[in-house]
């Protein structure tokens, strides 16, 4: 038989058991916000690729002229692809604005990212027409 608990350990106990049901609700949040079935965000487009090829180059139309740059092997350069990716990311999210969010995307980030992609020092210098060649990255 065990001695009564003293005030103190029964307050400490209720304590260690409201923790215990604290720490059993953060898990059930968790496990809720990991449930593929809760509805995500709507996305247009599911990847990069996508919204390049389904939006992106309709959307900038260009012909490449003397100092502008772009590779249709885009894929291949690491930059352009994280770039593609912000872009994509920030477009989605900016969608959710349907009165100021495509204009916000394109003064905040499309145009100034395209810029970046295909000015003639951009993430396409070494590319042409005709020509692709990937830049070795920064010596670390
Ligand atoms: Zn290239």
């Amino acid at each position: 038989m065990t001695a009564p608990l003293d005030p103190v350990e029964q307050k400490l106990f209720a304590v260690d058991l409201r923790l215990d049901e604290l720490e059993d609700r953060v898990k059930s949040l968790l496990d809720a916000n990991a449930n593929p079935t809760l509805p995500k965000p709507t996305w247009q487009h599911q990847t990069v690729d996508a919204w390049v090829e389904g939006w992106f180059v309709e959307a900038y139309v260009r012909s490449p002229v003397v100092g502008m740059r772009w590779c249709a092997q885009w894929r291949e350069h690491s930059e352009a692809v994280i770039r593609l990716t912000a872009m994509w990311r920030s477009w989605e999210s900016c969608q959710r604005d349907v009165d100021r969010g495509l204009s916000t995307w394109f003064a905040s980030y499309g145009d100034p990212q395209f810029y970046e992609l295909t000015s003639p020092s951009g993430t396409f210098r070494s590319c042409g027409v005709d020509s692709h060649r990937v830049l070795p990255p920064l010596p670390a």
